[in-house]
């Protein structure tokens, strides 16, 4: 039974996109590159229990790295050392999607190596100018797993 639902899972990706299973930008927890490294903060994104954190400059659209939490292992928060230090130090690749892209095509990029493991949905607003690129989500290769497998992945 369970067998047969991964396998029909697997052959619908192509039904589903992006923006069908991301995380919408709003719901992300994010950090300014301006936070500094004090006890608050570094509690703060080990309680958040996530293991890669956007860092956005300006507003929370504007993403510009990825912090990991191993990037923390070295950082004394007595330090208060500004995220913008580490960032600079790590640069971390940011990797954008267009929302649309169906998931059969994000697993294979996730699986080639292509995407990290997250990659950032971005949605093309056409206006009266050149369009503009808006990013509106995040998704990791678990929430493309979890529509393969179609049930939750209980995290640890
Ligand atoms: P983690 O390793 O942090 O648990 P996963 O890749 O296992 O992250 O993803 C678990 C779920 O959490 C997915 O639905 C993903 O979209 C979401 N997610 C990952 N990072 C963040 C974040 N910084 N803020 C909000 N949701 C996130």
């Amino acid at each position: 039974k369970e067998e047969v639902n991964i396998i029909s899972g697997a052959l619908d990706l192509h039904k589903k996109t992006v923006k069908d299973v991301m995380t919408k930008l709003k719901d992300c927890y994010m950090l300014p590159i301006d936070s500094v490294l004090d006890f608050e903060t570094m509690t703060e994104i080990v309680k958040s229990g996530y293991s890669r954190i956007p860092v956005y400059e300006g507003h929370r659209g504007n993403i510009v790295t990825v912090l990991f939490i191993k990037d923390l292992a070295f950082v004394d928060p007595d330090d208060n050392t500004p995220l913008r230090t580490l960032c600079q130090y790590y640069q971390n690749a940011v990797n954008f999607v267009f929302e649309d892209v169906t998931l059969d095509v994000m697993l294979k990029q996730f699986k080639d190596g292509h995407k990290g493991h997250m990659a950032f949905a971005q949605r093309i607003e056409e206006g009266d100018g050149d369009p503009v690129y808006e990013t509106v989500g995040l998704i990791t290769l678990e929430d493309v797993i979890e529509e393969m497998i179609q049930a939750e992945i209980v995290d640890e």
